[in-house]
């Protein structure tokens, strides 16, 4: 199996790498932040829980999105592998998937890591909140509190796939197709080994 960690702060490009790195290597992709967003407009329990945090640019709680998180695992028991996109973002998020994955007798292969800077990030941001409609995307405050976040409690994270071995950062600026490339450059490498 090939499961991938796509890592990167708000804005980095991680919803657009993952809809082509999905399509090459046929991966299930599961995005946090899609499914929580697909509950908010289902109007389901889960999602009004969710929109109270992501409307104010928090974390929604560790132990409910790690539930989530691992049902949505479980309905994929054929898959080739995952993108994980949006998670890990906490240390106990990490440590769970780690778990979840032993558990299933596979591993996280890589963490891939979209590196752009913060004027960047909220330039794209509240770009894609003129399109996209999502309110988290058009409010400056939630932006900045949405960056500040992921500064604090996510980036963190890169520490624990560092100690595996794992992570791999590349440069998140420029062509969506030259990044896409250097992404597939990275994982063909390592998918070597880890066949
Ligand atoms: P995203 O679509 O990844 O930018 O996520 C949008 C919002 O959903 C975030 O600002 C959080 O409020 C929430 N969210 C998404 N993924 C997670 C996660 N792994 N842990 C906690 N909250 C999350």
């Amino acid at each position: 199996m090939l499961n991938i960690v796509l890592f990167g702060p708000p804005g980095a490009g991680k919803g657009t790498q993952s809809e082509k790195l999905i399509d090459k290597y046929k991966l299930t992709h599961l995005s946090t932040g899609d499914i929580f967003r697909a509950n908010i407009k289902g109007q389901t329990e889960l999602g009004t829980l969710a929109k109270s945090y992501m409307d104010k640019g928090q974390l929604v709680p560790d132990e409910v999105t790690i539930k989530m998180l691992e049902a949505e695992v479980n309905k994929n028991p054929n898959s080739n592998g995952f993108i994980f996109d949006g998670f890990p973002r906490t240390q106990a998020q990490a440590e769970a998937l780690d778990k979840l994955l032993a558990s299933k007798n596979t591993s996280i292969t890589l963490m891939l890591a979209l590196e752009v800077e913060e004027v960047e990030l909220k330039k794209r941001l509240l770009l894609r909140g003129k399109d996209s409609g999502r309110a988290d995307d058009q409010n400056p405050d939630v932006i900045q509190k949405r960056i500040d976040v992921y500064n604090s409690e996510t980036s963190p994270v890169k520490d624990f796939y560092t100690a595996q071995g794992k992570y791999k950062g590349t440069n998140g600026i420029g062509e969506i197709e030259e990044i896409f490339n250097a992404l597939c450059s990275i994982i063909n490498a390592q998918n070597k080994i880890f066949k």
